[in-house]
């Protein structure tokens, strides 16, 4: 081979780390080896290195972990839903529209919601509420009465006359009945108002999914409304002269639904219950097909739960022909069809970054030519096992090498090895299983003990960030999300690593990743340099469900506009939680803590153990640590 088809290129790196599988064209890697925001939108595509906006926080002060916004994503995301929709619209003849809501449990962040109301309105996107809190926020947020704001949820007196109320301002505002009991209060209210309420009713449907959500499908979903309580609720609906209020049928399958096969099967389901809640004589009109629709954590285009075997524009033309294949052979209208799509709207936009502060590998250190005549048995048998070492003897070396190293330690346990000689045999150990590894890539055939030598060998990086509180469903759901060096992708990565959080935690680490990968390539540390990961698609669930888990607390937060020029604006800067800020989430009072110390330090004077000067240059150090970021500070 020629030594230029050897040498690692960007392609290589993007190869690596699956970028053009998962990026959905937001993301690229430069000439430089940065990763790249393709800002999308625009007639020529318009890029920015995310390492110059890094600099551009390190200028303004702000402090790693960063959670980065980047609102042209956003914008398109809803765009390319909308239009979607609009196209298989327009190619299939359905004669009604698509209306999107979002679904605000999704990202709640003030700055996300409005940024969805503002660049929704264009496509009257609405938004869905989940709880009175999130209704006041749509309420708040839209201005447009032609997009919809969808109650789900459980709904008491005082969220219903909310509802009502906006109602009266002529807001297409559904209640969806979840729940017989809410209906009564709906009836109730609605009367004692005079305000006729829009209802909706959730279809608890027999289809199941795949994927991690599947619960939330089947007949024990949590959920919806069986078929006889359907019959219920327009029987009452109908006793109270209400029936024409009931106008939409909710179906929610899940989150994250990999398999489009369950998609069109639950749609295929749901029209039939909103066919017969029209021939009951409900007007109908408004089908409203839940969320559901996922993100391609992996890039693999596969029905695994991190994955997604569709396209959006498949995902859309499957629910438009399957409402137009069940209603044009019984002559009915099509209805509006909504969807509650919220990962795949939020996802892409948000970005993890921060740096690495330590790493600790697992290569032996120094080791002597011979072994010491005055050494152990054990280790002197190690020694050998290390001259000896060849591809004929490979499980045997790595047999002996366990074995001496047991007995070692168990020498160590009785007293009978120093620490010094235990050092010396585990160096030693190390060095025998670095050499294993490095020979396995030359065999026919690894030996199944040793396949995942490198994963016990690889290194562990320290970021500055908690899993907890940004990243919670790795830990919880097991998660994948991408991850990569945003620089220095010009330069192959010679180490395997995992990466672990700055939480005393033991699950408070990325360990999985694309592909079934337990550990991640990355680079080398330089000396006096720092070096950066991203965690992508990551704006959706995260940010909210996160905790304070060792008291790390919300991360700064910058959300950037890229403009047409290929500059970019800091358009909101959110600094992250001081000290302070979670020391009052879990009820201490930050000058209580500030009293109680100096009293202890006042004590430290009168006992002459510091001086009055001393106090006030601890009393500072005090206060200012009240006031830092919870994170680790350059
Ligand atoms: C969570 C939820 C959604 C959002 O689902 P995505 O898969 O994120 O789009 C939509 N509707 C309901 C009722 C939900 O509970």
């Amino acid at each position: 081979m020629k030594e230029s088809a050897l040498r690692w290129t960007i392609d290589d790196a993007a190869t690596l780390y699956s970028l053009s599988d998962w990026s959905s064209d937001y993301f690229d890697i430069s000439p430089a080896g940065e990763v790249e925001v393709v800002a999308p939108g625009y007639e020529t595509p318009v890029r920015i290195s995310l390492m110059d906006v890094v600099s551009g926080m390190r200028e303004r002060g702000l402090d790693m972990p960063v959670m980065l916004r980047i609102t042209n994503i956003l914008d398109h995301c809803i765009s390319r839903l909308n239009e979607s929709f609009a196209r298989a619209i327009a190619a299939t003849g359905y004669q009604n529209h698509y209306r999107g809501v979002f679904p605000i449990k999704v990202n709640q962040q003030c700055q996300v919601v409005e940024e969805i109301a503002h660049f929704g309105a264009r496509y009257h996107h609405g938004l869905e509420a989940g709880s009175k809190a999130e209704l006041l926020v749509a309420l708040a947020n839209l201005s447009s009465n032609d997009a919809y704001i969808i109650c789900n949820g459980y709904k008491d007196e005082e969220f219903v006359e909310l509802g009502l109320r906006a109602r009266q301002m002529g807001i297409k505002c559904f209640f969806v009945v979840e729940t017989p009991a809410e209906l009564q209060i709906i009836i109730e209210r609605s009367q004692a108002l005079g305000i006729a309420p829009l209802i909706g009713v959730r279809a608890k449907l027999a289809s199941e999914v795949d994927g991690h959500w599947s619960e939330d499908s089947g007949d024990r979903s949590l959920f919806g409304l069986s078929a006889t309580q359907l019959i219920d609720v327009v029987d009452r609906l109908k006793a109270a002269d209400m029936l024409d209020s009931l106008q939409l049928l909710h179906f929610h399958l899940g989150s994250q639904i990999p398999n489009i096969r369950n998609i069109r099967h639950g749609a295929a389901e749901a029209i039939r219950y909103y066919v017969d809640l029209a021939r009951e004589g409900a007007p109908m009109g408004h089908l409203d097909i839940g969320g559901g629709l996922a993100v391609d954590y992996e890039g693999a285009h596969n029905s695994d739960a991190h994955s997604k075997n569709y396209s959006l524009d498949e995902y859309c033309a499957d629910v438009v022909e399957a409402v137009m294949e069940a209603l044009d052979p019984l002559g009915l209208p099509h209805p509006v069809i909504l969807s509650e799509s919220g990962r795949a709207t939020v996802a892409y936009a948000s970005i993890l970054l921060f740096n690495i502060l330590d790493v600790t590998d697992f290569e032996p250190g120094p080791l002597p030519d011979t072994c010491p005549e005055d050494a152990s048995e054990q280790i002197q048998r190690l020694f050998e096992t290390n001259a000896q070492l060849g591809y004929d003897n490979i499980q045997r070396s790595y047999n002996n090498a366990s074995h001496y190293r047991d007995e070692m330690r168990e020498l160590f346990r009785r007293g009978q090895l120093n620490l010094r000689e235990r050092a010396l045999g585990e160096n030693m150990y190390l060095n025998i299983m670095q050499r294993i590894t490095a020979m396995l890539p030359q065999l026919d055939r690894v030996p199944q003990e040793l396949e995942s030598l490198h994963e016990t060998l690889s290194d562990i990086y320290y970021g500055n960030f908690s899993v907890f509180q940004s990243l919670p469903d790795t830990w919880a759901i097991d998660q994948i999300f991408p991850v990569l060096p945003i620089h220095r992708l010009q330069e192959e990565p010679t180490r395997r690593a995992i990466i672990a959080d700055l939480t005393c935690d033991c699950d408070g680490k990325i360990d999985n990743f694309i592909g079934g990968e337990k550990t991640i390539p990355l680079h080398a540390l330089q000396d006096g340099e720092d070096y950066y990961l991203g965690v992508f698609l990551v704006g959706a669930y995260q940010e909210t469900l996160g905790d304070l888990h060792n008291l790390f607390g919300d991360t700064n937060i910058v959300n950037i506009r890229i403009n047409s020029d290929g500059s970019f604006d800091f358009i909101r800067e959110m600094h992250g939680d001081s000290i302070a800020d979670v020391l009052s989430y879990v009820e201490y009072h930050p000058d209580r803590l500030f009293e109680q110390f100096r009293d202890s330090a006042e004590q430290a004077v009168r006992r002459g153990v510091i001086s009055a000067r001393d106090r006030q240059a601890i009393m500072d150090a005090f206060s200012a640590s009240l006031r830092g970021y919870t994170y680790y500070e350059t």
